[in-house]
């Protein structure tokens, strides 16, 4: 995985079962958002370094594709077993790379155990489809099959769970995969990519490939030899690939941004509803798709929940993701810090109220790290862009509504519709907010984050373009339908003539 020359670790990417360093011997530093310290230094790869990986999944597309599923699913327990060994381990890691507190990143790397446990019984599952014959002595029935080589394109805020819900969908259905993660975090899916190769995964099967968007992702897209693209990230980097694959026809999956919101209506259970909105709001730095960026509080409520969550607002602590007394850890990097602060002025020229935070935190330690401070914005309308863009930091923006009806508008009035919650003890509310909030996942009496593996994870409209990961939605996407006859009657029959 590394050469160790000097106190700070070079690390390699992984191709064809190896550690190798990129064909230019280039490096890209990786440091701990915290601190500033240098965690190590990565392949700064290419479209070279793309080509041999794609070489090394192609070579091993045959013998996995052939490789029983039932057997593909024993690796994949195995990769359970050892990512649940390593946890503390890679959880420590995670925090180190990506800032996110530890218990959370403990949480990512359960992810990726859930997901290897999901997935390794789906490999004694796979289930196509049987059917009648219009015909006699006919049989029909539909099975899945892989796609070839496939790319999936990962973000740096869960840095273990996105590439295991992507890489071991991919591979439990046969197909050989080609892991490009974030620049941000690249060390996290190296130690993944370090469990699958103890687990046994034959070489070439998994490949790691560690670098830029533009210098490794979009070679990756645009490669003739790969044959879909999975990707989350941006909206704007997810248009530019989906334009790319269209080109050559590629399948592709876009997980791409949200701007979620909680519901809380008059009766709700206030003291729930905080913990929901603290969690959901600040956890992650605010830095999860599903985060909770807008408050949608019912008129009635508004004074109380206001006052009670500035309170709880104050209470929060900033630090290092590993210190125990952290509730906060930074943000990524001081681009996103940047980002975050700048829309400070957007909410103020919008004529929005900073209640609290509202700055970047550089207190003694802090200084040294891309911390913000969390941040309450009041009189918010739903137009505003503070409601309507991604702002993915710690900053909610709280809107009063009149009504259930009136809440659910402001609730679907984005471009995204990833997450939303309702808090309410009223089961008539609850049901209509179900069947009416536009959004891929909701929550009632619980906050806006907290997916789990086996259902279906995405969302609608601006969020992405269609598919879903997870559950049982990921192997429709990983998988392709191919539909068998066998006429057993040793005559010629015709479809849909001789019936
Ligand atoms: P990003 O779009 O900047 O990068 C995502 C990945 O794409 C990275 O690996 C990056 O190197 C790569 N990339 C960048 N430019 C590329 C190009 N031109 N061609 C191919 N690949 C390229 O996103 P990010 O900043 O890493 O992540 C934050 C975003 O991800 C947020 O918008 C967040 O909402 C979204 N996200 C969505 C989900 C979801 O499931 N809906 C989950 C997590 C994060």
């Amino acid at each position: 995985m590394s050469d160790v020359a000097t106190a700070v670790t070079t690390y390699h990417n992984y191709i064809a079962g190896e550690w190798v360093a990129a064909a230019t011997g280039r490096t890209i530093e990786n440091r701990d958002p915290a601190t500033g310290a240098l965690i190590g230094r990565f392949p700064r790869s290419d479209a070279s370094d793309v080509d041999r990986a794609v070489a090394a999944a192609t070579a091993a597309f045959d013998g996995w594709r052939r490789t029983p599923a039932p057997r593909r699913g024993e690796i994949l327990y195995r990769v359970g077993e050892l990512l649940k060994e390593r946890k503390e381990e890679i959880a420590r890691t995670l925090t180190r790379e990506m800032g996110k507190v530890l218990i959370e990143a403990r949480g990512d790397v359960q992810e990726g155990i859930d997901m290897a446990y999901y997935m390794a019984g789906e490999g004694r599952r796979l289930f196509g489809a049987i059917v009648p014959s219009e015909l006699p002595n006919k049989a029909a029935y539909g099975l899945r099959e892989p796609l070839g080589v496939v790319a999936c394109i990962t973000p740096w805020n869960f840095p273990v769970a996105i590439p295991s819900w992507k890489t071991m969908a991919a591979l439990i259905a046969g197909n050989t995969v080609i892991l490009k993660p974030a620049s941000d975090t690249p060390l996290s899916a190296l130690k993944l990519a370090e469990v699958f190769a103890d687990a046994g995964l034959p070489p070439g099967v998994l490949n790691v490939i560690c670098g830029g968007g533009a210098d490794v992702g979009m070679p990756l897209v645009r490669h003739p030899d790969v044959a879909a693209i999975s990707f989350t990230g941006s909206n704007e980097v997810g248009r530019e690939v989906n334009v790319e694959a269209a080109r050559a026809l590629k399948r592709v999956t876009l997980e791409l941004g949200g701007k979620n919101a909680i519901i809380v209506l008059d009766d709700a259970d206030l003291a729930l509803a905080l913990d929901g909105i603290l969690w959901s709001a600040f956890g992650t730095a605010g830095q999860r798709c599903t985060a909770c960026s807008r408050l949608i509080v019912q008129r009635g409520i508004r004074p109380q929940l206001e006052a009670r969550l500035l309170e709880r607002i104050a209470g929060l602590r900033l630090g290092h993701g590993l210190a125990e007394t952290t509730d906060i850890g930074p943000l990524i990097n001081a681009g996103q810090l940047r980002r975050v602060h700048d829309y400070m002025d957007v909410a103020r020229a919008d004529g929005a109220a900073i209640l609290c935070g509202g700055e970047p935190a550089a207190d003694g330690e802090l200084a040294r790290g891309s911390f913000f401070k969390p941040t309450l914005l009041g009189g918010v309308t739903a137009q505003m862009r503070v409601a309507q863009e991604e702002i993915f930091g710690p900053v909610l923006s709280l809107i009063e509504v009149d009504s259930l009806d009136e809440a659910i508008a402001v609730n679907n009035n984005t471009k995204y519709g990833l997450s939303s919650s309702i808090f309410t003890r009223d089961v008539n509310a609850a049901n209509i907010a179900m069947r009416e909030l536009a959004s891929g996942i909701v929550y009632v009496n619980a906050g806006t984050i907290g997916a789990e593996i086996q259902l279906p994870f995405g969302g609608t409209r601006g969020t992405g373009n269609g598919h879903r990961e997870a559950g049982l939605g990921a192997l429709e996407f990983f998988t392709e339908w191919k539909a068998i006859y066998v006429d057993y009657s040793g005559r010629l029959q015709r479809a849909q003539i001789d019936a």
